[in-house]
């Protein structure tokens, strides 16, 4: 049976990434912060999953708070990355390309002062998803498959499991500030998306695969509900 682990990259939710149980290897989606190895494999320990039973990571796009230990994690795990083109500049360069952002809220000026510096180590994704085609994660043991849901970035990327978990990251968040403090029933406008037009076929997308449990990259998680709720309040209303 799949299950979807989530580790904490910082306390309360504030920043999530996840581990997805396979019957004979586990994915890794996300890798936090840099220099957040140790405490996602502390976290892994805890949960009894060895390791070196992981196969693969997944790279949901390309802001420093997802994929800041990708490359050291892929050395020490020794595993292919799965990512997409379209965030693949971020990638190589080891930053998030923050000329695209688009602030939802106030609070862009403090995350854009917060984010523009940062540095992660470079990495070359393994396997490269391109423009919408999906991608089976079935070698892994798990039932289900990545699509492409552009909008928060050009080359987002979620899980969709067949038993009805999914992982949409960073297409919304709960909780205050960046996520996840409290009231994680509140949905809530992350603090930037690239492109609102984009991101609405995406909620499309993900709304028209069963689904019920949805793990984000801040607060969460929501039911199918709050998902279409949110997609009612902040995308649906303005692009019709
Ligand atoms: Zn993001
Ligand atoms: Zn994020």
């Amino acid at each position: 049976m799949n299950a979807v682990i989530p580790i904490s990259i910082w306390p309360k939710g504030l920043i999530n990434c996840f581990l997805i149980k396979g019957d004979h290897k586990h994915v890794l989606v996300d890798t936090g912060v840099p220099g957040s190895e140790h405490r996602i494999f502390r976290q892994l320990e805890e949960h009894n999953i060895d390791k070196a039973d992981i196969g693969l990571i997944i790279i949901t796009h390309g802001h420093i708070d997802h994929f800041g230990s990708a490359a050291q994690l892929k050395k020490l795990l020794n595993v292919p990355i799965l990512a997409h083109q379209s965030d693949l500049e971020a990638y190589t360069s080891g930053k998030a390309d923050i000329t695209t952002l688009k602030p939802n809220n106030p609070q862009w000026k403090l995350f854009k002062a917060m984010i523009k510096d940062q540095r992660a180590r470079a990495f070359q994704p393994d396997i490269l998803m391109k423009d919408d085609t999906d991608f089976s994660i079935s070698n892994w043991g798990i039932r289900g498959k990545v699509i492409h849901t552009p909008g928060h970035t050009p080359g987002s990327i979620s899980i969709i499991l067949d038993n009805g978990e999914a992982i949409i990251m960073d297409m919304l968040a709960t909780g205050i500030l960046l996520g996840g403090i409290m009231l994680n029933s509140r949905i809530k406008h992350p603090p930037f998306h690239d492109d609102l037009r984009q991101l609405k076929s995406s909620f499309e997308k993900v709304i028209s695969e069963n689904g019920s449990r949805y793990y984000l990259g801040h607060g969460g998680p929501v039911s199918r509900e709050l998902v279409i709720k949110y997609y009612n309040k902040y995308i649906d209303k303005k692009y019709r």
